[in-house]
């Protein structure tokens, strides 16, 4: 047999290609650049595809712009990949990390133990649960919510009835806050565990272009059918799940979660991983009796905002592009001396707003899409940010603030989950919409006052962030522009405190808050990634470490 060949992988950066070039016109062409045939290359993958829309000289070119991994003959340097790597273009491909832990404590391993409990089936729960498992942790994972497959049913019935299911609905399920969205999934943090993560996604039949698409979305139509992929691969990890199951409380014992009471009964706990969501505010208030360390934190609230998508795409390629779908946008407005900045949020191309609420009598909206865009409309939340030092003290000062605002917003519609309307101009004006038209909301709109509705911070800093948005979309501030509210959950209110080295929380030696509803997540990934890590540590970490000071 011929001695095989020392292989070397390269990353070549900005390889500029048209809209409707191939993945095979990439490779020639990244190829080329570095001075081989397309036929020597023994591996390719593309790292990074990003749309470069940018006006210049008065003129916009769009095409993709790429980073791709090369794999050749070690042995092969051509000039073209020498000048390369001196200029920068070119450079080692860096290793691909995987989800296996570099350190376990033999603990962890330990047969018969009582397992590791995971709280909470959304991103967050279900990427430690797997890291967890991976690393041959024995893990029990709790949510008080059902299986994706029964969530459509319940959602239905609460579109129907208008009654919500307190634990059955838009937040509480299997896949958690997410599954009825757009399903964004990149992040703008640089995490070696994101790929793996994205790659196990690909896995359970998410598209491969996630792990490279700099705008990346899989859409709730997918999600629903990833999820159960992903339970079956946990499960076969040995991950026992318990649907309709909600944690209550903590048992303690010597600075020690000991066990968890459940609503089905108690279960030991070796080691405990909290993920509730940013809306379990019943369990928040639970742990915090029990003693777990809470702090109250900024976050984002404003209103959704609905627009035309053709006035969307008109105004970022000109037209509707095949090859590049629904347009979207990511605008921000700066704080001036004397108001705060305000941005779009969660911005969801060809999608439809919904109600994302989990107890009666309030109200908040939020988007969601499928995964082709294909609604005719665009929607967006307009936030801006509020500190303690708009609501106040103590660590749950934010969700009292929220809860009164989600109340008037439901009163002011009338009760019933109908949410008030206003168009942009109307608000911008301060004018009483005579009129407003069909939105996409679940539960149908009235004509309300917004700006007067919204706290006048939120009111100001939007109003501005109007004006400056028009100049970047044509017509963002007329009345095409539909203010249907409120959104208050766009990030978590409250934060559990935990050792920024350890992620142990606070004062309980075997306890891990994680995602959003812990504080240290505010979208899909960035929970995923925030329960994986707190997994990892976990694992380096002796059960029988000593509790942190709280
Ligand atoms: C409509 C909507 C659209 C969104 N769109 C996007 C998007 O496109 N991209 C993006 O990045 N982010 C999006 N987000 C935000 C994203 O969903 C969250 O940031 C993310 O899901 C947080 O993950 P998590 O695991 O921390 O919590 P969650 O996903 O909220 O999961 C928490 C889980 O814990 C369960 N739980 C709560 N309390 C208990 C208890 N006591 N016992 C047992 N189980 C419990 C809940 O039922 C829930 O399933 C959207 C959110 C919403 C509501």
């Amino acid at each position: 047999m011929p001695p095989e060949e020392p292989l070397a992988a390269w990353r070549l950066m900005q390889v500029e290609i048209p809209l409707d070039a191939s993945e095979e016109q990439l490779r020639t062409q990244a190829a080329q650049e570095l001075g081989f045939d397309a036929r020597q290359l023994r591996g390719f993958r593309i790292a990074r595809k990003a749309l470069d829309a940018r006006v210049r000289s008065g003129s916009r070119r769009l095409r993709w712009v790429c980073h791709v991994d090369l794999f050749v003959d070690a042995r092969r340097r051509p000039q073209l990949l020498e000048r390369a790597l001196r200029t920068g273009r070119a450079k080692p491909a860096p290793p691909q990390p995987t989800l296996r832990a570099e350190r376990v404590d033999p603990g962890w391993r330990a047969s018969g133990g009582a397992p590791v409990v995971v709280v909470g089936a959304g991103p967050g729960g279900l990427f430690a649960a797997h890291v967890l498992a991976l690393n041959g942790a024995r893990v029990v994972l709790l949510e008080r919510g059902p299986q994706v497959e029964q969530r459509g049913r319940h959602v239905v019935r609460f579109h129907r009835t208008r009654v919500v299911d307190p634990e059955r609905n838009l937040l509480f399920g299997e896949g958690g806050a997410g599954t009825y969205s757009d399903g964004k999934i990149y992040t703008r943090v640089d995490d070696p565990l994101e790929v793996p993560l994205l790659e196990e996604l690909v896995v359970c039949g998410a598209p491969r272009a996630i792990v490279y698409d700099s705008s990346a979305h899989i859409g709730t139509d997918k999600l629903h059918r990833i999820l159960p992929r992903l339970r079956a691969r946990l499960v076969e990890l040995g991950v026992e799940f318990r649907f309709e199951t909600r944690l209550e409380d903590l048992v303690l014992r010597d600075g020690r979660v000991h066990a968890v009471r459940t609503s089905s009964g108690d279960v030991e706990a070796a080691a405990v991983v909290l993920a509730p969501g940013h809306s379990a505010r019943d369990t928040w208030s639970a742990l915090h009796a029990r003693g777990v360390a809470f702090d109250s934190k900024p976050f984002q609230l404003g209103v959704r905002i609905e627009h035309p998508q053709e006035l969307i795409d008109r105004a970022r390629f000109g037209a509707r592009i095949p090859e590049l779908g629904a347009a979207s946008y990511n605008l921000v407005c700066r704080a001036s001396p004397n108001t705060p900045s305000a941005f779009s949020f969660c911005m969801c191309p060809g999608g439809k707003i919904v109600a994302s609420v989990s107890e009666p009598g309030l109200l908040c909206t939020n988007g969601m899409s499928n995964s082709k865009h294909s609604s005719a409309w665009a929607t967006s939340a307009l936030v801006t940010t509020f500190g303690p030092e708009h609501f106040g003290a103590g660590p749950f000062a934010g969700v009292a603030f929220q809860r009164e605002l989600e109340q008037r917003f439901f009163a002011a519609g009338g009760g019933d989950y109908t949410a008030p309307a206003q168009g942009a101009r109307d608000f911008l004006e301060g004018r009483e919409p005579a009129h407003v038209r069909r939105s996409t909301y679940t539960f149908g709109e009235r004509p309300g006052r917004i700006d007067e509705l919204l706290p006048p911070l939120a009111r100001d800093a939007i109003r501005r962030a109007l004006a400056h948005f028009e100049g970047q979309i044509a017509h963002f501030s007329s009345n095409e522009g539909l203010f249907v509210g409120l959104e208050s959950r766009s990030s978590g209110p409250v934060r559990m405190l935990r050792d920024a080295s350890s992620r142990r929380a606070l004062g309980i030696e075997n306890l891990y808050p994680v995602g959003e509803g812990a504080g240290y997540a505010g979208g899909i990934m960035s929970a995923a990634l925030d329960g994986a890590n707190s997994a990892l540590a976990l694992l380096a970490s002796s059960p029988a470490s000593r509790p942190l000071a709280p």
